[in-house]
This record gives C-alpha cells, sequence and structure tokens, in this order.
C-alpha cells in the first residue's frame, strides 16, 4: 500500500478566509438522524409511524387530532 505523507496542521483562524470558513462548514449540517418529514404537513416525524401532528399515515388521515378537527 502507498504510504500518505500528508499532514494536517492547524491553521490560525485569520489565515482562514470567511469564504473558505463558510465553504467548508456548508456540509455541517446534518439531518437529525431517524427522523423524516410528515409528508402532509411537514413536521420532523419518526418514520413508519402516525405523524403526532396531524394524525397522518401515508398521507391518509388516520387518527383524529386537535389540529386536523
Ligand atoms: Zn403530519
Amino acid at each position: 500500500m502507498m504510504e500518505l505523507d500528508i499532514q494536517m496542521f492547524a491553521v490560525p483562524a485569520r489565515k482562514v478566509s470567511k469564504t473558505r470558513k463558510r465553504m467548508r462548514r456548508a456540509h455541517n449540517a446534518k439531518d437529525i438522524p431517524g427522523m423524516t418529514k410528515c409528508p402532509s404537513c411537514g413536521e420532523m416525524i419518526k418514520p413508519h409511524r402516525v405523524c403526532p401532528k396531524c394524525g397522518a399515515y401515508k398521507g391518509k388521515n388516520v387518527v383524529e387530532t386537535k389540529e386536523a378537527e
């Protein structure tokens, strides 16, 4: 196997421009693991479960909730 002689150094904050810092951090936002968006109300919900907010499952209303009335 080829040996990599790349070394990572600490870089002083003032040496990294705002743009470079922002470009690097553009990929840092992550979705909450194990959560999906409800197709009917857009709320973050756990998959394969009835939405606690609108009572919908697979786009159909299956449980009555306060907000659905
Ligand atoms: Zn919902």
